[in-house]
């Protein structure tokens, strides 16, 4: 299944277009996407077995964030080993966690205003959260999980890095830093769930590619980890990582610029394409 906002209002895409969550279920579910996500167990449920209408041909200019609003973003710093690598740190023991404050999530064809400074690309594979959890054992952990999604942590370097020790949650919630989406796709669709190819393009040249089995902690443990402190709610993002190839380790350094065009692909998931101003 894939979940999408269409102008704002939840839809389920198909093959041919998308269908309105709100009309095909008269009204039970939707057409807010939160309140679809809020009421995850029986909108699946509901969704495995109803008779959808035609869909819909759309744009793809039209879609939105996901998840337009949720409670809580989590992101997972040094995720893949080169990544920590090229960082110049050694992989970290237990899940190192910081915060993009929600302001900061956008759609997949967002236009994003570059602040002053050092704007960097991170692409990253994102869980979604489906019903209330707390302490949820690995071994649980993908029940915890609605879906998967593309993001890019966008990240402003200067602002990050600064201070001792440095802050990161701020240069990474700029407005418009946090783009999600196409489609919350739930894990079923995937061949293997554990092992996804993510590549992320800059101008056509690929900078980053990998797969999320070089996760040092996969999604069930990052579920377990988070949710052993905090209670988790639908619609809740992980943003679990980002692969080495990052603009600030290159040599020469590459960052942001108005010129740009940043494609962001995961295999099963789609594709989002960031522009800048
Ligand atoms: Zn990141």
């Amino acid at each position: 299944m894939r979940l999408a906002t269409l102008s704002d209002r939840a839809v389920l895409l198909t093959d041919t277009g998308a269908v309105d969550i709100a009309d095909a279920s008269a009204g039970r579910f939707g057409p807010d996407p939160m309140d679809v996500l809020a009421d995850w167990t029986a909108f699946r449920a509901w969704a495995g077995s109803a008779v959808l209408p035609a869909a819909s041909p759309y744009r793809t200019a039209d879609l939105g964030a996901p998840v337009p609003r949720p409670r809580q973003v989590f992101a997972v710093a040094l995720n893949y080993r080169p990544h920590a690598a090229e960082a110049g740190y050694v992989p970290p023991e237990i899940p190192l966690l910081f915060t993009k404050f929600p302001s900061c999530i956008t759609g997949p064809n967002a236009r994003v205003e570059l602040p002053k400074g050092r704007v960097d690309w991170e692409l990253e594979m994102v869980a979604v959260i489906g019903a209330p959890c707390h302490r949820v054992p690995a071994s649980e952990g993908w029940e915890a999980v609605a879906g998967l999604t593309v993001g890019q942590d966008l990240s402003e370097r200067v602002l990050q890095l600064t201070g001792t020790p440095p802050q990161f949650s701020l240069g990474k919630s700029y407005p418009g830093f946090g783009p999600t989406g196409p489609a919350l796709v739930t894990p079923d669709e995937l061949p293997d769930r554990d092992d996804i190819a993510i590549e992320c393009l800059l101008n056509g040249e690929s900078v980053q590619a990998a797969r999320t089995s070089e996760m040092i902690f996969s999604v069930p443990r990052l579920v377990e980890f988070i949710s052993g402190v905090c209670p988790l709610y639908p619609g809740d993002l992980i943003f679990t990582g980002t692969p080495a190839g990052v603009g600030n380790r290159r040599v020469p350094q590459r960052f942001l610029g108005p010129d740009d065009v940043l494609v962001s692909r995961i295999d099963g998931l789609g594709e989002m394409r960031q522009t800048f101003r």
